[in-house]
């Protein structure tokens, strides 16, 4: 009886291994045909450091901010203060997983920011940020899962903590934003960097 359990444990291990190998040897395949690319770019250019350029260029254009916020920041304000620190011209927020313990938001259609008391769960933020303005949008989670979702306005307070990351597009986008009379808003002006 132990012998056939511990031989149907290992089969499955066995079996587990040629499942989990395809996949590793699949991964190795990206990672060569990346490898390839760039031989191939470095083949095709008589100069050899226009591939350096362009691998420089590649290595550049896809940076990241990453940052802990802390209990009782303010989740908008030190966006801000990032968007500040960083000189950004044109970021993504991709993603902040944390809590707070109140959340501010304005829903859709309101004229006024709704306050919502915590603990709560941030199950989501998308939007794009500069340092001269910014335009987010949150969701937070209560204790029974209910989840509120709308424009972030000043008064979301971290609970224990925001695990923030930012796309810093900055070197290709500059983020601008323009007054839109048809919506009567200042609606994103997005311009590709000349250089
Ligand atoms: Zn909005």
């Amino acid at each position: 009886m132990h012998h056939s359990i511990y031989k149907s444990f290992f089969i499955s291990k066995v079996m587990l291994l040629n499942f989990l190998m395809p996949s590793a040897v699949l991964f190795a395949a990206d990672g060569a045909a990346v490898c390839t690319e760039v031989k191939k770019a470095e083949l095709s250019s008589r100069n050899g450091s226009a591939s350096e350029r362009k691998c420089k260029a590649m290595s550049t254009k896809s940076k990241a901010i990453v940052e802990r916020l802390r209990p009782g920041d303010d989740f908008q304000q030190s966006l801000k203060r990032i968007a500040s620190e960083h000189e950004l011209k044109a970021g993504v927020v991709v993603s902040a997983v944390g809590s707070f313990k109140t959340a501010c938001m304005r829903f859709a259609g309101a004229d006024a920011a709704t306050e919502i008391q915590g603990p709560l769960e941030v199950v989501s933020a998308t939007g794009t940020i500069s340092e001269s303005s910014m335009h987010v949008h949150i969701s937070v989670s209560d204790s029974s899962g209910k989840t509120f979702g709308g424009h972030l306005m000043p008064g979301c307070k971290v609970f224990t903590t925001i695990e923030l990351v930012i796309l810093d597009l900055s070197d290709e986008w500059s983020f601008e934003r323009k007054m839109d009379e048809q919506t009567t808003y200042l609606e994103l002006a997005p311009a590709k960097n000349t250089k």
